[in-house]
């Protein structure tokens, strides 16, 4: 699909001395005053991306709510459905589809994956925000291009395991992809105002996460509650211990890769622990653009729902006297193996992303109920995808089957390493 149109159904429906008339991007009037709501489905709503989506929408007539879903927190997607007056909720979990069921009884309740990729593909949406977590979010991230529908997508992990099937989808049905990972948000921004053939390289900022700065020995040991301590942003738990590892930048690599059709080499990754810095482009002529701000989602989740407007966003203009200093430094990848087997899997294409991400997941889960140590992380996904080596992708039903395989060869190993 080509870019969303702007919701304007005339000229003469825009208030005198907004954009069209001035044509000046500091002009604040702009927001168009008469809207055709594009209508908007977020699938996990209860998270923190998806609730971040909700206070944006709030402050959005351009945004109509169509549907909301979550895994199994039924009460509080009932609750935000009734706050929203929305019709269609979906729940994966079986046994909370039926309790939501029970007590809301102004709409219609879908249950488990099946429910999910319904409500996607009668939705009726304009747009669809996928902001679950981990390879769940595949089976909703292919339905949405797979109906023409733009995607804005947080959940990264659909390209990680997907990457070439899922925009390939895309550019079949010309449903846009729009990134709402922060890095990917910037990279987005700084590549459109570019022509084409004149980026030669890509930089994604990581913040280091808790640990940054400690040594091997000293990750021994770290606890799930100093894991999930991140200096800079607030999350969900598996993304947060994926900073902590530095595995979500290995992720975001991947991501960046099949967003922009980057080679590997060409992308660069540096740490950055005040988090202002997003992304950097390299051009042809040796000038690097960045994207600064404060580290707040609901700049890049604003960007994504309202492309290719801009709209106000209540945060803080940057303060960089205030800020004081940007510091950047080399990741340490001894410490921090996870990157490295991020590029390797990634460097060897096929399956091997989509068994990497799996034994991430496996092994994030295990960590976090004190099954693993904080090193068995890479541990496990080293050894799973040395077990289980690279087959080609012909199809998704071949992602669906290599990360069932990881998720079982990485369950027997977490057994094995558990302490
Ligand atoms: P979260 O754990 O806070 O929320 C996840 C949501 O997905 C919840 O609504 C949950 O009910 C739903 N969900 C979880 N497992 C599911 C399953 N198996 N089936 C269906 N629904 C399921 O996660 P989050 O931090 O909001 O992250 C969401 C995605 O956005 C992740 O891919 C993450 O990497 C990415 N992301 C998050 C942030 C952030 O600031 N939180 C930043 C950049 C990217
Ligand atoms: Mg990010």
């Amino acid at each position: 699909m080509a870019s969303a149109p702007l919701f304007i159904r005339g000229a003469e429906a825009t208030e005198p001395g907004s954009a069209a008339v001035t044509g000046h991007p500091l002009d604040h009037s702009r927001y168009p005053r008469t809207v055709i709501a594009r209508r908007l489905l977020i699938l996990g709503s209860t998270g923190s991306i998806g609730t971040q989506a909700l206070d944006i929408l709030d402050r959005s007539p351009d945004l109509e709510l169509v549907g909301l879903s979550a895994e199994s927190r039924w009460e509080v997607l009932v609750e935000q459905a009734r706050a929203h007056r929305v019709r269609r909720i979906a729940l994966t979990d079986q046994d909370a589809a039926a309790r939501a069921a029970e007590v809301w009884t102004d709409g219609e309740v879908l249950a488990g994956p099946e429910g999910l990729v319904r409500l996607v593909v009668e939705s009726g949406a304009d747009l669809v925000l996928n902001a679950l977590v981990g390879s769940a979010g595949l089976g909703p991230t292919v339905a949405t291009l797979g109906e023409g529908i733009d995607l804005a997508l947080a959940n990264k992990e659909s390209l990680v395991v997907g990457g070439e099937l899922v925009v390939a989808l895309a550019e079949a049905t010309g449903a846009q992809i729009l990134p709402v990972d922060s890095e990917h948000s910037a990279l987005y921004q700084l590549i459109a105002a570019e022509r084409v053939g004149t980026v030669d390289r890509l930089v994604l900022t990581a913040s280091g996460g808790p640990f940054r700065g400690r040594t091997r020995d000293q990750l021994e040991d770290v606890t799930v509650e100093e894991a999930l301590a991140h200096p800079t942003w607030h999350m969900g738990g598996k993304i947060t211990i994926d900073s902590a590892t530095l595995m979500n930048k290995g992720l975001e690599l991947i991501e960046a890769h099949h967003l922009f059709g980057v080679p590997y080499p060409r992308i660069d990754v540096v740490v950055h622990p005040q988090s202002i810095v997003h992304g950097l482009i390299q051009l042809c002529d040796g000038a690097s653009l960045a994207h600064l701000g404060y580290p707040d989602m609901h700049v890049p989740i604003s960007y994504a729902l309202h492309h290719p407007e801009r709209v106000d966003v209540p945060v803080p203009a940057l303060d960089l006297a205030a800020v004081g200093a940007l510091t950047f430094e080399a990741v340490d990848e001894h410490a921090f193996p996870c990157l490295r087997l991020a590029r390797e899997a990634a460097t060897a294409g096929g399956t091997a992303p989509c068994v990497l991400n799996a034994a991430n997941e496996v092994a994030v889960h295990a960590f976090l109920r004190d099954e693993l140590g904080f090193l068995g992380i890479p541990a496990v996904i080293e050894a799973t995808l040395d077990r289980l080596g690279v087959e080609p992708v012909r199809a998704f039903e071949s992602l669906y089957e290599a990360d069932r395989a990881a998720r079982r060869t990485a369950g027997e190993l977490v057994l094995a390493q558990a302490r």
